[in-house]
């Protein structure tokens, strides 16, 4: 295989990107004259080398415990469960937030092969179980694995004491919590229900 070849399949195995994109991202790469592929390789070096998940909450992080887990001016009783990382910085975003965070990496997809074991579940079970948990809002996506994913923990977090709320209103159903403006997102936590 040539190196322009090695290039194209090695981003086609992107997500959301076809042989067509892959090739021009190649391309661009090759006749690019501002070192972007470089940049590119370092950051992408960098990230595998040196970033791993947050013990806590399974955000990215260098360190042991992530930026948001270390914030002394966070409330650590209040959890946010989100599917992905991306959903964090989408609500990070808004800046009203401060609570703590349980990324899920993913949610459920019986279909998929996506079970209970392949989330972030154990981690959070583990966290809830230290007894210092208050509330866990429930941010998973709108569509049906994010709402298969919140009836299973609404399920599995019922034994213990602790107040569970969805946010729901602003956000359309189908539409993922990543690509929701701010302010609606903001409207959700503040108008979360109780689920
Ligand atoms: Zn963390």
């Amino acid at each position: 295989m040539n190196p322009l070849e090695r290039l194209v399949k090695a981003f086609t195995r992107l997500p959301g990107i076809g042989e067509k994109t892959a090739t021009r991202l190649a391309l661009f790469t090759l006749r690019d004259e501002k070192d972007t592929g470089r940049e590119l390789a370092e950051a992408l070096i960098f990230i595998k080398e040196k970033m791993h998940f947050c013990q806590q909450c399974q955000n990215l992080t260098e360190a042991e415990l992530c930026i948001i887990c270390r914030d002394p001016n966070r409330t650590p009783s209040l959890i946010c469960v989100v599917e992905d990382i991306s959903d964090l910085v989408a609500l990070e975003k808004m800046g009203d937030y401060r609570g703590h965070y349980h990324v899920l990496h993913g949610a459920l997809s019986p279909l998929d092969g996506v079970g209970p074991e392949e989330l972030k579940i154990k981690s959070l079970m583990r966290r809830i179980e230290q007894g210092t948990t208050a509330e866990v809002i429930l941010a998973t996506n709108s569509n049906p694995s994010g709402e298969m994913t919140a009836l299973y923990l609404k399920k599995v977090l019922a034994p213990f004491k602790i107040s569970i709320s969805r946010i729901a209103s602003g956000i359309p159903i189908g539409a993922n919590v990543e690509h929701t403006d701010a302010q609606t997102l903001s409207r959700a936590i503040e108008s979360r229900r109780e689920f």
